[in-house]
């Protein structure tokens, strides 16, 4: 067949454009466009080909898998490549793939939201780590993949190959990722685009360290080269081969009958979508049978034994129609996106974050603007990117303001920071409401009923103007506040009274240091016993503690070098705040590091952050869900899922009194 001129170039145009988009999504892990535009044009440069097969070259996206690995790292060549699947984006093109297989067995997988890695175990022991690169060649990722804790560095069991080559996803749970960009936000780094694009950047790192302080986590989904062992003949049973050899992989795989089984399991997948700990953008349906497997084969870059039937984009299109400026605990100055509301997998959005001043400064973003916003796997929607042929004419760039748009005092931003702050400390209303928030919280110091709304009230008021202010509140002054009554203010002052005995830890978490979040505060507290030596500290002693790193150390020694912090704490002790002294590195008791324990329904004689705590102290691990690594389910009072889970799975379970009688 002749093809115009006109369609061989849109084809020239789409190959192109299409290889750029892959060069900044594998390569650079800082993506131009949205899944959902990127998946359109590959589509259409699909269709083109099927009409035409002729236009097809050797080097169209459509014949090859990810991108040529980095030069900076060594090169692992794959024995088995490591290839991509094939996409359906409903059920119609489920049902042309599996025209053929009517009623066939489908082991059915949610379809993970990261980057694929080949893991070499040879005698049992991890030897390599290696990306996906090009399917064929790939980058040599072992040092950063050691840092991964759910990776076993040694597998489970005494039947494992010789040689196992595991083939599974590096991922970001959700929680972390907005953890990790608004650090990177502050640090004037790097702020990545979803889940999936902070775990490449993570794991492809040329600093292990940098990795290991990423939390990242993994799922085995398939096998490559397997020498020494007969495997069976079925995916599935792979699978529990695989979790024998202490192999971490989702108990959310199913095994489904023909399209209507996938089609079901999609369906409830797609329900619990927003629950997951982690992304997924869609499941895959395998064939089970591993000789049919064989039999169906490859086509060009993708198996045609197995589909992923792709979730809807989580991201759409709407106006900008103000940007206000926000002022958070640290005085960090935080643009946000003000949109005509609009629909977002599920959920009806109004505000977008757009980071920070640079952020800002490099979408260009304005009042007026069309932008394509995202909230994958993150509960604070982004602006992704402006949308500048729709940009109207009139528009004005958007100024940062130079003074604090709550206080008043002039906006800083310290040499190398990506952050700009307001400079009125606690005087800024704004930033003492957020302190006053953290510090009451329930992680905090737990002060019971002082919530969001009194805080505001106490500091537009001037009742509080430093934290111990807070100590000193009289019955009559919280009474007289909007909304409280005689009974509340008192239950308020007893709350306070309460809060005043409480941990080293949670007081150096509440006192809200740059950075600090419960888990190094619990750290800090084990290592040092005291807040008095935690005051004299100095940044080489911290930085050799574990998981302190050097812009942590910053924070904690420039916090402690202003007088106001040192006066706060001091007045803060005088009046009466306390913690049972504990002894520098008290827990050397590492009894139970092999256990990981949940804990679920209500405890009533400790709360389940208490228990949590000490359990951790003794070295456990406590995870929020059950599965098949949960040693021990802790089962308070009406407990539900999780403890008929347990049941399912026959793990031990013990109820509280057992739990303190023996192990507390
Ligand atoms: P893919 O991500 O659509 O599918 C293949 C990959 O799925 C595998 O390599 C593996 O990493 C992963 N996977 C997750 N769970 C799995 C499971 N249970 N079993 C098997 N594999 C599983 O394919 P791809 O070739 O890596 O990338 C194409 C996709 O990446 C596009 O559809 C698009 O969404 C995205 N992309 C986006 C851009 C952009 O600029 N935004 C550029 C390139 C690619």
């Amino acid at each position: 067949m002749k093809i115009s001129k006109k369609i061989q170039t849109q084809a020239a145009k789409l190959r192109h454009t299409i290889n750029e988009h892959n060069y900044f999504y594998y390569v650079v892990d800082d993506p131009r466009v949205s899944d959902g535009e990127y998946d359109l044009l590959f589509r259409e440069l699909q269709d083109l080909e099927a009409k035409y097969p002729d236009l097809v070259t050797a080097d169209s996206p459509s014949q090859r898998v990810g991108a040529i690995p980095l030069d900076a790292f060594a090169e692992v060549v794959h024995s088995v490549p490591m290839l991509s699947l094939n996409n359906a984006f409903n059920s119609q093109e489920v049902e042309d793939f599996a025209k053929d297989l009517a009623n066939v067995e489908f082991f059915a997988e949610l379809k993970f939201d990261g980057l694929a890695v080949s893991l070499r175990y040879e005698d049992g022991l991890l030897v390599s780590a290696a990306t996906r690169g090009d399917g064929y060649t790939g980058e040599d990722v072992t040092a950063n993949a050691k840092t991964i804790k759910v990776i076993p560095l040694r597998l489970r069991g005494g039947n494992y190959p010789a040689v196992l080559e595991v083939r599974g996803e590096v991922f970001m749970p959700k929680a972390y990722f907005d953890q990790l960009n608004q650090k990177q936000a502050a640090r004037g780094e790097k702020i990545f685009a979803n889940p999936r694009n902070a775990a490449a950047g993570s794991l492809r790192q040329l600093k292990s360290r940098v990795t290991a302080e990423r939390p990242l986590s993994f799922f085995s989904y398939a096998v490559g080269v397997v020498e020494g062992v007969e495997l069976p003949k079925r995916h599935s049973d792979v699978f529990e081969l695989l979790q024998l050899w202490g192999l971490p992989v989702s108990l959310d795989s199913q095994l489904v009958t023909g399209v209507a089984g996938c089609l079901k399991y999609y369906e409830a997948i797609l329900k619990r979508r927003e629950d997951l700990a982690f992304d997924i953008d869609g499941v895959v349906y395998k064939v089970n049978d591993l000789a049919l497997q064989k039999q169906l084969g490859f086509v060009s870059r993708a198996p045609r034994w197995a589909i992923a039937h792709k979730f809807p984009a989580q991201e759409a299109i709407t106006e900008v129609n103000d940007i206000d400026i926000q002022v958070g605990r640290t005085g960090a100055l935080t643009p946000v996106a003000r949109l005509n509301p609009v629909q977002v997998a599920g959920v009806v959005v109004t505000n977008a974050t757009l980071h920070n001043q640079d952020e800002m400064r490099r979408k260009d973003v304005r009042v007026g603007d069309t932008v394509v916003i995202s909230r994958a796997g993150d509960v604070i929607p982004a602006v992704m990117r402006v949308i500048f042929e729709k940009r109207p004419q009139e528009s004005q760039e958007f100024v940062f303001p130079k003074q604090c748009p709550v206080c008043g005092a002039d906006v800083v931003r310290v040499a190398g920071e990506a952050v700009a702050r307001c400079s009125g400390g606690l005087f800024c209303a704004a930033q003492a409401k957020q302190a006053l928030k953290h510090f009451a919280s329930r992680r905090a110091m737990d002060i019971d009923g002082l919530g969001d709304k009194l805080v505001e009230q106490l500091i537009d008021k001037g009742l509080v103007k430093k934290l111990v202010d807070l100590y000193n509140l009289t019955n009559e002054q919280l009474a007289s506040l909007e909304r409280m009554g005689k009974k509340s203010a008192q239950n308020i002052i007893a709350a306070l009274e309460k809060s005043k005995s409480t941990t080293l830890a949670r007081f150096i978490y509440a006192i809200g240091i740059r950075e600090v979040g419960e888990s190094t505060a619990n750290t800090l507290a084990k290592h040092f016993g005291s807040i008095e030596a935690l005051i004299a500290t100095n940044k080489q002693e911290l930085q050799n503690i574990q998981d302190i790193g050097p812009i942590v150390a910053e924070h904690i020694v420039t916090f402690f070098q202003q007088t106001e912090n040192i006066n706060n704490i001091e007045e803060l002790q005088a009046i009466g705040i306390n913690w049972s002294p504990q002894e520098a590195n008290a827990s050397t008791d590492n009894s139970l590091s092999e256990e990981v324990f949940v804990l679920t329904g209500s405890l009533s004689q400790m709360t389940r952050e208490e228990a949590k705590a000490k359990l951790e102290n003794l070295g456990a691990k406590v995870t929020n869900s059950v599965s098949k690594k949960t040693t021990c389910l802790v089962a308070g009072e009406k407990a539900g899922s999780k403890l008929t889970k347990a049941e399912a799975l026959g793990i031990k379970i013990i109820n509280e009194s057992d739990l303190i009688k023996l192990y507390f």
